[in-house]
């Protein structure tokens, strides 16, 4: 295993990239923790592909350097770099048998046969496989042949880094669950660095100690699941985490406060002066975090509460401020209706974001 890092690292695919928006990649600086479980998170063409593919050497960057252990492996060709890689769908050997399948990345390093029937029979437990390592691959339904790709992603236990690229694409939701809490129990048992692609917050939060959001070909923030819900510091990081996602208005800023819809709201202490620009401010907050009182009470911002949709453990309901339209989200049993309503935006749990980006 390997700590993996890119140096100014930046990528286009195309021969003379003259603007920002030829590149597939931004400028990137980044560490992967030797051992650390991530996910990289973020929407179709952001870019993950093409930096998983730069870490496998798949891609060369046209910019900047790869290190594994302060080795600089930018030239390296694929085979060079000991990275398992796992696909959307699966690679497999048709003709040959599951096992066979899976001891053959071990056999190819001319691991001695013993070694390789005990690792193989691991793996196969750990995947449930042990009944199909017999069974030629071919006519294997698509669930399973993805489950040997992952075998064979895993079997390995001398690789630098295994890197999945949406791997549970073509699974059946249920075992999709089961794979994921595999993945996880793997790398626990094998402290390996492993890196795991996905557009699917949920997937994201429960497979990783850390989780790489990327937009637009930039990293927006490296954090923990609770990091990101909590402190968003980009706009797209609180849009994209969340259900209902944050809620972002425009405002501008006045003797400290924010002022939405003529209203003023409250900001923590002093986060106003840290603003360079007037132009393009929001101020963010969590459904979660959004107070609400069906009476005028001090500091409660007055909104009118548009609906409100009960959906069995909790409550969603959605207010009109100005133009600006928010989501509280409220315990099963809160009582609300619509009509006027008054709105707690606790200062400690409000954002204020200039050009996307957090302030303070
Ligand atoms: P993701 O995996 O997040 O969906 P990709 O890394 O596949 O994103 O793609 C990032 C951007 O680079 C997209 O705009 C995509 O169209 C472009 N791209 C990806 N692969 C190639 C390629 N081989 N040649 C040209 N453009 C590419
Ligand atoms: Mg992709």
């Amino acid at each position: 295993m390997a700590r993996i890092e890119f140096e100014n690292l930046a990528h286009s695919y195309k021969t003379n990239p003259s603007k920002p928006s030829d590149y597939a990649l931004q400028k990137i600086e980044l560490t992967w923790r030797d051992g650390g479980a991530y996910a990289l998170l973020g929407p179709s063409g952001c870019g993950k592909t093409t930096l998983l593919n730069i870490i496998s050497g798949l891609v060369r960057p046209s910019q900047g350097r790869v290190l594994f252990d302060g080795r600089d492996m930018t030239d390296l060709p694929t085979e060079k770099r000991n990275i398992a890689q796992v696909f959307q769908f699966p690679v497999i050997y048709d003709t040959m048998s599951v096992f066979d399948n899976l001891a053959f990345p071990l056999r190819n390093r001319g691991m001695k046969e013993t070694d390789t029937r005990k690792r193989v029979q691991e793996i196969a437990e750990l995947l449930e496989l042990s009944s199909d390592l017999k069974i030629r691959a071919s006519g294997l339904s698509a669930d399973i042949k993805q489950k040997i790709s992952l075998g064979r992603g895993l079997v390995r236990s001398d690789v630098a880094a295994i890197l999945f690229d949406e791997p549970l694409t073509v699974i059946d939701p249920n075992l999709k669950w089961l794979l994921r809490s595999k993945l996880k129990q793997i790398h626990q048992q094998l402290k390996l660095t492993l890196i795991y692609v996905t557009h699917d917050q949920i997937e994201a939060l429960t497979f990783a100690d850390s989780v790489v959001v990327m937009y637009d070909g930039a990293i927006v923030q490296v954090g923990t699941p609770q990091e990101l819900f909590e402190r968003p510091e980009h706009t797209f990081v609180g849009y994209f985490i969340g259900s209902p996602g944050m809620n972002l208005l425009s405002c501008t800023l006045e003797n400290g406060n924010a002022v939405v819809g003529g209203q003023h709201i409250k900001l923590e202490a002093g986060l106003a002066g840290k603003t360079t620009t007037s132009s393009d401010l929001k101020i963010g907050i969590r459904p979660e975090f959004l107070g609400y009182s069906n009476q005028p009470q001090t500091g409660a911002i007055n909104a009118n509460i548009e609906r409100i949709d009960d959906l069995g453990n909790y409550k969603i309901a959605t207010a009109k401020l100005g133009s600006e339209i928010l989501k509280l989200k409220l315990e099963e049993d809160a009582t609300i209706s619509s009509g006027p309503g008054w709105l707690v935006f606790p200062p400690e749990r409000l954002m204020l974001y200039q050009d996307g980006r957090v302030v303070g």
